[in-house]
């Protein structure tokens, strides 16, 4: 399968990962659009949030753990930080495997782009 998600998480492309485990990876945006850009993605490849099931939902949970783990490590838990999934092409999806964007260290406006 040709998803650029899976060979970050399988260490086929090389990354620094922020944190990993058996059930997920979190690296830097490679295009950061705050000061604070993560990634968090499952292990697993999942295209949308639309293709979860019952069976996903501790992973669900572990992932915004894992974002919550991050802001605090990046001292953004406090000043706020936003965790966001955008799910198919209208919200901006352009890599169609799951992961939790975590946004932090500047003012984030309200309604979103
Ligand atoms: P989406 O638009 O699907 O919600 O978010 C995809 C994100 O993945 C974008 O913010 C984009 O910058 C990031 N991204 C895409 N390809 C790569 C990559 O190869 N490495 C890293 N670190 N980030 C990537
Ligand atoms: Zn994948």
């Amino acid at each position: 399968m040709d998803c650029i998600f899976c060979k970050i998480a399988n260490g086929e492309i090389p990354v620094r990962f922020v944190y990993e485990d058996d059930l997920v990876v979190a690296f830097d945006d490679a295009n950061p659009q705050a000061p604070v850009h993560c990634l968090v993605i499952p292990k697993k490849h999942i295209p949308t949030s639309l293709d979860l099931d019952a069976a996903d939902n501790a992973l669900i949970g572990h992932m915004f753990q894992t974002a919550n783990k991050i802001a605090r490590e990046r001292n953004v838990a406090d000043r706020g930080f936003r965790m966001v999934m955008n799910c198919n092409r209208e919200a901006g999806q352009s890599v169609f495997h799951i992961h939790l964007h975590v946004l932090g260290g500047r003012l984030l406006e309200w309604p979103p782009g």
